[in-house]
């Protein structure tokens, strides 16, 4: 197996385009499970950990761009009032090992159902900047990105850059369902992203389908329906935006849950996720 190390990103899109088999490697916390159970045997790994830029994060006109190598524990410890929903997700990922060496980038290279990034992603708008040497930067809105089971919308000489996400515009909650709190794959998730300028609510789906998604029909609703100056929604209201986000999900039984106890946990926590939010969001305008 070769090992490519790249110290800058146009070495990295060079190798990349000239091994397009090879196998780009961060934090390592898949790729390395993967290869230790002999589950895959590259040809080549494109270890990225030395190209600096790529362990960067930074602010500029109301978005906030994560480099593919930020690790979650950076995401925890810094992004927290800029992408809230994505930070409280990070801190259900693994162990602090585990955030301290797995990223955001690594998260949707491998496009798990599961990962738990992904729904706050969807949720809050965000865009995956891909880039090849070829093709130049490529902008993805996350909501297009996921293809199939751990299939992207990657092409095999691109390179994930960053991803962009708009800085929180309002309250913004991540709620995962798993067998115990540390160390778990979530059974399933769900995020909520409130924008009260818009008076836009986005939501997101995972692990209860073949892709991570948003729940299309019950933002339509709150769209349609919500009252933005209201103390709380009114209780119906929230009842069939729960139902409508377990009808957007599309799980299936497996060792981790069944089908329909997914749907039930995505209706609750679709209920929960937009209450704690509305509460939030009430507090604020307040103050
Ligand atoms: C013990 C343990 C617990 C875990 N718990 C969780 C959890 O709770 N929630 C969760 O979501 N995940 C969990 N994971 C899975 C893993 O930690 C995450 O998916 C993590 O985000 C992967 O990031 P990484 O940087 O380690 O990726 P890597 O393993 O380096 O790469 C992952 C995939 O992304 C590709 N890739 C990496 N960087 C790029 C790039 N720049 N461009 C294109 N493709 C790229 C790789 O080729 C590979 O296919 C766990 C893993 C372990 C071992």
């Amino acid at each position: 197996m070769d090992f490519l190390r790249p110290t800058t990103w146009a070495e990295a899109l060079a190798a990349k385009a000239d091994r397009p088999e090879a196998v780009p490697l961060q934090g390592g916390t898949d790729v390395m499970v993967e290869i230790n159970f002999a589950v895959r045997r590259p040809p080549a790994l494109l270890d990225l950990t030395r190209v600096a830029e790529l362990r960067a994060w930074s602010v500029a006109d109301g978005v906030c761009r994560i480099g593919a190598g930020v690790p979650y524990r950076v995401v925890v410890e810094e992004l927290g009032a800029l992408a809230p929903g994505l930070a409280q997700a990070a801190r259900t990922v693994g162990s602090p090992q585990i955030r301290n060496r797995g990223t955001v980038g690594g998260n949707l290279g491998a496009a798990s159902p599961a990962g738990d990034s992904h729904p706050p992603l969807l949720a809050a708008e965000a865009v995956v900047e891909a880039e090849s040497r070829d093709g130049g930067v490529r902008l993805i809105p996350a909501a297009g990105f996921y293809r199939g089971v751990k299939r992207s919308a990657l092409r095999p000489d691109e390179l994930i850059r960053a991803v962009r996400v708009p800085v929180a515009a309002g309250p913004q909650y991540f709620s995962k369902v798993g067998t115990r709190n540390a160390m778990v794959i979530a059974v399933c998730s769900f995020a909520i992203a409130l924008d009260p300028a818009r008076q836009r609510i986005g939501t997101g789906i995972g692990s209860a389908a073949p892709t991570p998604r948003r729940a299309e029909a019950a933002e339509e609703l709150l769209a349609r329906e919500l009252d933005w100056d209201a103390a709380a929604p009114d209780a119906s209201l929230v009842k069939r935006f729960g139902r409508l986000c377990a009808e957007a999900a599309a799980p299936i039984d497996d060792v981790r849950g069944t089908a329909a106890y997914r749907l039930h946990a995505v209706e609750i926590m679709a209920r929960r996720t937009l209450t704690w939010a509305w509460s939030d969001h009430i507090g604020r305008r307040a103050a």
